[in-house]
């Protein structure tokens, strides 16, 4: 049987396989959760002020999971930097640092792959390899704010992979990032980007959480959606956007839609116009992004102007509207792209 990952617990389950397995006082949970989360360690050690006695039991009991830093792309453009991680499966994935005004982001990925197969995404394109447990997820934060030395300020799950299909793991990791006893980071802080499971949509809104819910919606109608994103016919727009207004009823937030401009696809003032009608009485805001081109796919970013006038017609009726500031647009930056291209060698 595969070894448990003591990375992806909580300070009262170590607690509690102490005292119960091991006969060990379960003060020493909390000590090394910190040890794990809020040092990054990386063996037991490390964990210097632990008896030795610990370390060897824990060691034969629990492993400790982690992501090593593959490949590193820097952009020299804006300060990105793109990570290759491997897991200890041998699966790889992706994690972004992104650098902005308030601090550093970090993107981070909840699967290998993915199987929701979003005909514009490369993440899509061999299908799901792996879920990651909350400590991979965890690992790729770590590694980075190591690497750079600098605080991680917000993380958002957009990475590869659909963190809704991976539940209760991305759960976890939310909630391990928000211990006070580790990262102490936010819930304010972190994005959750889904391509719209309605059932889990449902659900996450009971967990009382604090998270941006970040919807990748991409067209005004299920008629173009059907032709970007599979799940879109599994569940309609209305019956997403119904799940979304129950997220924000519920945890009062604003969702953020976010919408890739794709030249002659979903691009049109009349794309506009209409997802201003659906959008109007929403606590939303539209996060439009010029698409990537992914080349084994046919699609071109939208012109500047045909975004700007997208745009323009949102605001004009009043839809909250930002344009992505490009990063790492030299550093294929996209999803899925530095690993796809690690794979294809
Ligand atoms: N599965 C989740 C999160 C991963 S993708 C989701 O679908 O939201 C993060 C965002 O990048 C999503 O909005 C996704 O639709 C978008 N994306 C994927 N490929 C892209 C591309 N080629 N250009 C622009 N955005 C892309």
């Amino acid at each position: 049987m595969a070894k448990r990952d003591i990375k992806s617990m909580f300070p009262e389950e170590i607690s509690s396989m102490l005292s119960e397995e091991m006969g060990e006082p379960a003060f020493r949970g909390r000590q090394i959760f910190k040890w794990l989360h809020e040092k990054g360690a990386e063996s037991f050690d490390e964990m210097t002020d632990i008896p030795l006695k610990i370390r060897e039991n824990l060691a034969g009991a629990v492993k400790i999971s982690n992501a090593r830093i593959i490949e590193k792309q820097a952009s020299q453009k804006d300060g990105t930097v793109k990570y290759l991680f491997g897991l200890d499966n041998d699966n790889t994935i992706e994690g972004v640092l992104m650098e902005y005004s308030f601090g550093s982001a970090v993107c981070v990925s909840a699967q290998a792959g993915c199987r929701m197969g979003c005909s514009f995404c490369a993440s899509a394109v061999s299908g799901l390899s792996y879920s990651l447990l909350a400590g991979e997820m965890l690992s790729q934060v770590y590694k980075i704010s190591k690497d750079t030395g600098k605080p991680v300020k917000s993380v958002v799950l957009m990475g590869s992979g659909e963190p809704l299909d991976n539940y209760e793991n991305t759960l976890r990791f939310i909630k391990l990032i928000n211990s006070p006893h580790g990262m102490n980071l936010g819930q304010r802080h972190i994005t959750l980007s889904t391509c719209g499971l309605v059932d889990k949509i449902y659900m996450l809104a009971e967990e009382e959480l604090q998270i941006t819910l970040a919807v990748s919606l991409h067209a005004p109608n299920d008629e173009i959606r059907n032709r970007l994103m599979p799940i879109s016919r599994k569940h309609k727009m209305d019956e997403l956007l119904l799940a979304c207004k129950r997220y924000s009823d519920r945890t009062k937030r604003r969702i953020t839609f976010e919408y890739a401009l794709i030249k002659g696809v979903n691009d049109s003032e009349k794309c506009a116009t209409e997802l201003a009608e659906r959008l109007k009485n929403m606590l939303c805001h539209v996060n439009l992004i010029p698409v990537n081109d992914v080349k084994e796919r046919n699609y071109v970013k939208s012109s500047t102007e045909a975004i700007n006038a997208f745009a323009r017609v949102l605001e004009l009726k009043g839809v909250e509207v930002t344009v992505r500031r490009k990063l790492g647009s030299d550093i294929n930056a996209a999803c899925g792209q530095l690993r796809k291209g690690y794979l294809d060698k």
